[in-house]
């Protein structure tokens, strides 16, 4: 993709690269971008490296990202500016825009995925090459890296004494907020960009529909009775946005602050979940418990695909997994029993679950999906002990006593052209208690 022609006019500028803070309120790295000395112009890389890895060309997260984007820069015509967007690898991009613009420094928000943190050092390599600043800032998480930690220093792997220590912590110093609105008059005007079509990057619009982003407050008062009916529509549904920035998760943690406790906390999950990822990388690929990856997994393709499909003939399961594929959405408490019933039920292998929902999921997110499947599986980081086996009825009949979320999602429950169980529950229990003991005896 080629850059847009040398800035002349200006003697120098500040860029700001959008990734996964899709939003120009309370955004840390543009404020600060703003408060820079030079005229702030702002990019998007459509990166190959990722994009040429989706097997969907409808994939509906890129058409979120696309129609964000758009968003963002009608709000920047405004202000008489607007948004570069590149397509291609973002190392090239920068080398690109580095030798045709002005640029003095670089800010972006910090990302804590394997991935990123690479990319990020090359580019920082590049920037300090040409004696430029490449400045990152925190703004995805409330806290990061090692904010909260241990009295020894270390990273804690066990939720509930991290909670506390993250609570004691923000009582102690409140959220900031980083109004960039105060800074309209610090954008170049000069240089105009676009949005490049999808069409241009072979993707089509998806069909689905994306949730919205302001919160009920009602939803967070009665969060704690409601959050596990997944009937009831009784959670945020704010993952998609706090996955792609377009919320802020200061503002969002106020609001758990004011109206939630219990709400509050599973954003602290959240938090969590960055940091076991920057900390420990390894658990993208296998088990944060070692032993684990002894396990032997069945590859029944047969099986997996019954599950993918919504057709095991446990309804919950199913009611998840047609949910999943219809909307791209699931809720938490059937996440965890279909993820449960693929590694205990199936014996079937996290990672190709965890694959399957990060190309389903609006809202996949690499830290929450793998510490998800990883908690599912016994494998993670405080999961739960591996001879707690989820029963996938008993499931059922807590949560859906009604039936209500079954009959939306599988009509023909009931009926005779509903499957019979193509695993039985007492069978498939004793068979991964023996498998997960075989594994982890010493
Ligand atoms: P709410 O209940 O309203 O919670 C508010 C916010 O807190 C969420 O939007 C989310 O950002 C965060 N949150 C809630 N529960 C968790 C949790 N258990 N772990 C981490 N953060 C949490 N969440 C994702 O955002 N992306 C994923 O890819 C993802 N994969 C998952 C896979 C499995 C197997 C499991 C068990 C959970 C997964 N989750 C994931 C966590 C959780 O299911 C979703 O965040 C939640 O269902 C989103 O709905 P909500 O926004 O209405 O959540």
């Amino acid at each position: 993709m080629p850059v847009p022609k040398t800035v002349q006019s200006a003697d120098g500028i500040s860029l700001f690269w959008f990734r996964r803070d899709l939003r120009l309120d309370d955004n840390h790295a543009l404020f600060q971008a703003l408060q820079s000395d030079y005229p702030v112009v702002a990019i998007f890389i459509f990166d190959r490296n990722i994009l040429d890895q989706l097997e969907d060309r409808d994939d509906a997260r890129v058409t979120f990202i696309h129609q964000e984007l758009n968003a963002i820069d009608a709000e920047l015509r405004k202000f008489g500016s607007s948004l570069h967007t590149f397509y291609g690898d973002p190392i090239e991009v920068h080398q690109q825009l580095l030798d045709q613009w002005p640029i003095q420094h670089l800010y972006a928000n910090r990302d804590y995925e394997p991935y990123a943190q690479a990319r990020d050092k090359k580019v920082h390599a590049l920037y300090e090459a040409k004696g430029k600043r490449f400045y990152g800032c925190k703004d995805h998480v409330v806290f990061e890296k090692s904010e909260v930690v241990k009295g020894d220093g270390k990273p804690y792997t066990v939720f509930t004494p991290y909670m506390k220590r993250w609570k004691a912590l923000l009582a102690d110093q409140p959220l900031p907020y980083f109004p960039s609105a105060l800074h309209q008059d610090q954008w170049l005007k000069q240089l105009e960009g676009q949005v490049i079509p999808l069409e241009a990057m072979h993707f089509t619009p998806s069909t689905l529909e994306f949730p919205a982003r302001d919160v009920k407050t009602d939803v967070l008062h009665h969060y704690a009775e409601q959050r596990d009916i997944p009937s009831v529509n009784g959670t945020s549904r704010l993952s998609m946005h706090l996955r792609f920035g377009t919320v802020s998760i200061r503002k969002v943690a106020q609001l758990g602050l004011a109206h939630s406790e219990k709400w509050l906390n599973e954003l602290i999950w959240r938090d969590f979940y960055q940091m076991i990822l920057f900390h420990f990388p390894h658990s993208v690929e296998r088990a944060f418990k070692p032993a684990y990856d002894q396990i032997e997994w069945e590859r029944n393709e047969v099986h997996f695909a019954a599950w993918c499909n919504g057709q095991t003939g446990y309804p919950l399961v199913d009611a998840g997994m047609r949910e999943l594929n219809a909307t791209g959405f699931m809720h938490n408490r059937v996440r965890m029993v279909t993820a449960s019933f693929l590694t205990k039920h199936l014996l079937i292998d996290w990672r190709w679950g965890e694959r399957y929902f990060a190309r389903k999921l609006l809202d996949f997110d690499l830290a929450s999906n793998v510490g998800g499947w990883q908690w599912a599986a016994s494998s993670g980081c405080d999961a739960a002990p591996y001879f707690r086996v989820f029963n996938p009825q008993l499931q059922f009949e807590k949560f859906d006593p009604f039936k209500r979320y079954v009959k939306k999602w599988v009509p023909e429950y009931g009926s005779t052209r509903y499957p019979s169980p193509i695993v039985d529950h007492k069978w498939a229990r004793e068979r991964v208690l023996q498998r997960y003991e075989k594994a982890l005896k010493p």
